[in-house]
This record gives C-alpha cells, sequence and structure tokens, in this order.
C-alpha cells in the first residue's frame, strides 16, 4: 500500500512523541511492505509563532491532501494569556470541523501490568475493555443561541444543547458497526428523563440497533453510567454518547488506566480519513527532558492504520508489541519505574517487539 501520513507534531512533548509514532510506522512499513510517505506541519502553539495563526492554511491543505494525520498536542504556558486572540487549541477545533470530525474514539483497555496506577481496587480494573464514542461536533458546544447579556437581575448566560435526527443516527450506527467487530454491546447514554435531546437520541438509537439484530443496546443514564464506569467498568463493551457527556466520561474512563501516557484516540468523519492523537496534552513540565512515554501516541499510530488504511493485521502488530514491553517490564518515568527508560528507548522497546519471534512470554510482570 501507497499511503500519505501528515504529521502535526505541535508543542511541548509533542514532537519528541510524533517522532517515535512516525519510527514505529516505518518499521511496520519495513515488515509489511508498505510505502508510507510523511509531511510535516505546524499546528497549535508553534504555528501561531511562525505565522500568527493556529491553523496555517498550508497545514490545513496538507492535511486534506493526507490520507490521515497524526497529532502530537498542542499549548503551552507561552501561549496561554485569556486575553490573547489566538489560542493554540484553536488550531485543533478548527482542523476537526474542517474535515468533518465527527466522532471521536477512545478505547480503554488498562494492562493488567499496571493495576497498581490506577487509583480504582485492581479487581474493579481486571477485564476493563471499553471503546468510548463521543459525537464532536454538535451539541451544547455548539448549539445557538449562545452568549451573554445584562439584564436589570444582572448578568443572564445562555448556551443551547441541539442535535438533528441525522447527526446522533451517523454515531450511533458507527458504534453498532464497531461493536459488531468486538463484544457486541452498545451502552447509549443520555439524560433521557430529563433533557428532550435526550429522548431524540435514545429513540434514533433504537431505530439504528434494529439495524444490527445481533448487537444487543442497552441505555443508561449519564450520572449512572459515570458511577458504573467506577464500580463496573468490565461490564461496558462500547459507549457511545453525545459531546459534552462524553468529555466527561472519556476523562473519568481514562482514569482507569492510571496513566495519561498510555491512552490514544482516533476523530473520524464521513470518508476514511481520520486524526489520530494521544488522550494527553503537550506536558510542558517534562517537554525537552526526553522522558514522556510515547506508548499512546504509537497506539494512536495503531489505530490510524485500523481506521484509516483498513491494515488491521499492522495495527495488531503494534497493539502486541506495546502489550508484550509492558508484560516485560518496560517503563517510562509516568509508569512509576525505578529505572525509567526515555521516549526513544520506550519506543526502541516497542519497536523490539514487533517481531513477533521477539516476544517471548516472560510472564506478566507488575509494577514493584
Ligand atoms: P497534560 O496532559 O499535558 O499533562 C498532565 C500531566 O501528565 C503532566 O504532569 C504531564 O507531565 C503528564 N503527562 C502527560 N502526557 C505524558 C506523557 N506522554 N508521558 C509522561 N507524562 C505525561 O495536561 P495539562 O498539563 O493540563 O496541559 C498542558 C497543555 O496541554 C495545556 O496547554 C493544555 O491546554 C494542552 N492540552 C492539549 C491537548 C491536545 O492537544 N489535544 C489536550 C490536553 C491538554
Amino acid at each position: 500500500m501507497n499511503a500519505l501520513i501528515a504529521l502535526t507534531p505541535g508543542d511541548g512533548i509533542g514532537p519528541e512523541v510524533v517522532a517515535e509514532a512516525r519510527r514505529t510506522l516505518e518499521a511496520i512499513g519495513d515488515r509489511f511492505q508498505h510505502q508510507f510517505k510523511f509531511t510535516e506541519h505546524l499546528l497549535g502553539g508553534c504555528a501561531i509563532d511562525a505565522h500568527g495563526t493556529a491553523l496555517p492554511a498550508d497545514t490545513l491543505a496538507g492535511c486534506r491532501a493526507a490520507d490521515a494525520i497524526l497529532l502530537g498536542a498542542v499549548g503551552g504556558p507561552k501561549w496561554d494569556d485569556p486575553q490573547a486572540k489566538v489560542r493554540p487549541e484553536q488550531g485543533l477545533l478548527a482542523i476537526r470541523k474542517e474535515l468533518g470530525l465527527y466522532a471521536n474514539l477512545r478505547p480503554v483497555c488498562p494492562h493488567p501490568a499496571l493495576a497498581k496506577l490506577s487509583p480504582l481496587k485492581p479487581e474493579r480494573v481486571a477485564g476493563v475493555d471499553i471503546m468510548v464514542i463521543r459525537e464532536l461536533t454538535g451539541g451544547l458546544y455548539f448549539g445557538t443561541p449562545k452568549g451573554r447579556e445584562q439584564t436589570p437581575e444582572g448578568e443572564r448566560a445562555v448556551d443551547t444543547m441541539v442535535y438533528t435526527e441525522g447527526e446522533i443516527r451517523r454515531i450511533v450506527r458507527l458504534a453498532f458497526e464497531i461493536a459488531t467487530k468486538r463484544r457486541k454491546l452498545v451502552t447509549s447514554v443520555d439524560k433521557a428523563n430529563v433533557l428532550e435531546t435526550s429522548r431524540l437520541w435514545r429513540k434514533v438509537a433504537i431505530e439504528v440497533g434494529r439495524e444490527f439484530p445481533g448487537v444487543k443496546l442497552e441505555h443508561q443514564l449519564v450520572d449512572s453510567c459515570a458511577m458504573r464506569l467506577i464500580t463496573h467498568a468490565s461490564q461496558f463493551d462500547v459507549i457511545v454518547t453525545e459531546n459534552m457527556f462524553g468529555d466527561i466520561l472519556t476523562d473519568e474512563a481514562a482514569v482507569l488506566a492510571g496513566s495519561l501516557g498510555l491512552l490514544p484516540s482516533a476523530s473520524l468523519g464521513e470518508g476514511r480519513r481520520g486524526l489520530y492523537e494521544p488522550i494527553h496534552g503537550s506536558a510542558p513540565d517534562i517537554a525537552g527532558k526526553g522522558m514522556a512515554n510515547p506508548t499512546g501516541t504509537i497506539l494512536s499510530a495503531a489505530l490510524l492504520l485500523r481506521h484509516s488504511l483498513g491494515l488491521e493485521a499492522e495495527a495488531r502488530c503494534i497493539e502486541a508489541a506495546v502489550a508484550c514491553a509492558l508484560d516485560d517490564g518496560e517503563f517510562t518515568a509516568d509508569l512509576g519505574a525505578v529505572r525509567p527508560l526515555s521516549t526513544t528507548q520506550m519506543g526502541d522497546a516497542i519497536r523490539e517487539r514487533l517481531d513477533p519471534a521477539r516476544r517471548v512470554p516472560t510472564g506478566s510482570r507488575s509494577l514493584d
């Protein structure tokens, strides 16, 4: 296969972790005989410094031309002035909007060797393997009217939650399609006892569910879902929900894994082109020190292979290599290692294990 991958390393640790993901994709290309070409573009704070805008036109053009985009992270104290007219995260929101990326996927599958890092008891984390799917372009964050006004009683603020049937249908359908390849359970999360948008969400979810007789659909109110994620997370397979509920639940689910440095994400739209990024930010406190964990970005590259390039075996090869490296006790500083690996050493440890012959089972070693 020939594929063009746009890299937007961004700010802080972004360039460090994206470099490891690129090397891993190159190694996969060699192993499976694919031609991956890469282009590199400015996005976020570095783009503001160079061009005065967080999403320069040539970055957008480069991303449109590519089969997939791999992003590091954007932002940092240098661009944090709340009065600033241009902000790094505008670049991220703009690129999602320009590319019509309406679905955010976050797999959460805590590794047994890292169970001690989770704030939950190991028995509550055992067996957790969830795909959380968040609607990304509708709901409260984008609905109008939105704003603040002075009234005789003081200031008044309004946000509006809006969803159309079409917006709900496409994301719920995606959740069902993904569930068919997993454990065939979709949990649709809403607040149908209070919100009209949620009642429409539930109606559409039921209609879509009829198209997938092999997949079980359950409905859960967002407040009880938040509790169940802590008490019985292993009962979930695919969770699908609207933008704001998803914003909150994805972060809650991420905590189960124990470290921000481990988790990947994908943002998908109508076509195959998607944007892939680790869930963490630019970690300015450790930027430039060579200690960032590249695993979340490397696993994002695996999602890129699966969802944008249709290369399932190659994606699984990376995921198996990561699991094996963690099994073998290859840990960066954020994973509590006594003698932590650097960013590059962690990338090397994963790449060495792309070869199944190098994945010698050592038995799962946990953190001591
Ligand atoms: P953060 O995720 O950058 O860092 C939180 C903590 O986790 C820090 O202690 C950091 O050192 C650690 N950490 C994060 N990723 C790590 C990794 N790969 N390896 C090891 N340790 C890691 O969150 P923050 O500090 O709240 O935000 C920093 C900046 O990142 C802010 O400007 C924020 O706006 C931005 N941000 C960007 C994105 C994005 O680009 N998608 C997401 C979140 C935050």
